[in-house]
C-alpha cells in the first residue's frame, strides 16, 4: 500500500517512573486497518496515549508521513492529520450531539468546512441527524461510540486511532462500530489503529494486527494469520 504512513519506532514510555511500553514498533498506511490486541493491562491505553501526544515517551520515535511528530502536544495532532477516540468516548454529557461533533472540527477545519463536514459524517451516522439536537449523555453506548468517532473524524484525520470501542457496547454493536469504521477506512483511505481486548471481533475487522502482552510487541502479522494462529485462538480468543 502507498501513500502517507504513520510510523512507531522504538517507542517506550509509561507512567512516571513505571515504565510500561518497550520498543514498540509498527507502522500503518493509509487505507490500512491494524488492530493491537492484548489481554487487561498489557498496556494498549498507554500506548495510544503516548502516540496522541497525551503521554511524553521516553524513548523511540512517531513520525506521520515524513514529520516527526514525537513530543508535540496533544492538540496540535488532530491538525496534523491524527485523531484519537479516546475508551468511553468521552463526549461532553451535557452538550448536544452537534456540540459535540463540532468541538472535533475545532482548530483544525474552517466553520464553513466543519458544517459540511458533520453533514458528511451525519449521512454516515444517519442516527446522529435524528439525535443531533439532544444531549450526549442520552444516547445509548453504541450511539456514544458511533458520535465519539464521528467527533474526531471532524477534523478530516489521515489516522485515526480507537481506544477499546467494544466498551460498553454488545458483541453486535460492536461489530456495528467496527464494520462502520473499515468501511470508512476504505472509503476515505483512512489509517486505521484499533486497540481492542475483544480479540475476535478485532481480527475479523483488522488488515494487520499486533499482539501486545506486558508491554512488548510479541507477534506482529497480517490479521487472517493471527486469527487462525492456535496459540492466539488459546490465549486470547477462548477458543
Ligand atoms: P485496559 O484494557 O485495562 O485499559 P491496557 O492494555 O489499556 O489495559 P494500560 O491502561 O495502558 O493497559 O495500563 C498498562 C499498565 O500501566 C498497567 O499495569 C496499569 O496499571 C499501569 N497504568 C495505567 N495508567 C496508569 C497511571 N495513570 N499511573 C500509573 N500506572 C498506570
Amino acid at each position: 500500500m502507498s501513500g502517507l504512513r504513520l510510523t512507531i519506532s522504538d517507542l517506550s514510555s509509561g507512567h512516571g517512573q513505571i515504565r510500561v511500553l518497550r520498543d514498540i514498533s509498527f507502522s500503518v498506511a493509509e487505507g490500512e486497518v491494524s488492530a493491537i490486541v492484548g489481554a487487561n493491562g498489557a498496556g494498549k491505553t498507554t500506548l495510544l496515549s503516548t502516540i496522541a501526544g497525551l503521554i511524553r515517551p521516553t524513548g523511540g520515535r512517531i513520525v506521520l508521513g515524513d514529520r516527526d511528530i514525537t513530543r508535540l502536544p496533544a492538540h496540535v495532532l488532530p491538525g496534523l492529520g491524527l485523531a484519537l477516540v479516546p475508551e468511553g468516548g468521552r463526549l461532553f454529557p451535557f452538550m448536544s450531539v452537534q456540540d459535540n461533533l463540532q468541538l472535533g472540527a475545532y482548530g483544525a477545519v474552517s466553520r464553513r468546512e466543519s458544517a459540511s463536514r458533520m453533514e458528511e459524517l451525519i449521512a454516515i451516522f444517519p442516527i446522529l441527524g435524528e439525535r443531533r439536537t439532544q444531549l450526549a449523555g442520552r444516547l445509548s453506548g453504541g450511539e456514544r461510540q458511533m458520535c465519539a468517532v464521528a467527533r474526531a473524524l471532524m477534523s478530516r484525520p489521515r489516522f485515526l486511532m480507537l481506544d477499546e470501542p467494544s466498551v460498553g457496547l454488545s458483541p453486535l454493536m460492536t461489530e456495528k462500530v467496527l464494520d462502520t469504521v473499515t468501511a470508512l477506512a476504505r472509503r476515505e483511505t483512512l489509517g486505521v489503529v484499533i486497540v481492542e481486548q475483544r480479540v475476535t471481533e478485532a481480527l475479523e475487522v483488522a488488515d494487520t494486527a499486533h499482539v501486545l502482552d506486558h508491554g512488548r510487541i510479541v507477534q506482529s502479522d497480517r490479521a487472517e494469520v493471527l486469527r487462525n494462529d492456535r496459540r492466539i485462538q488459546e490465549t486470547y480468543m477462548g477458543l
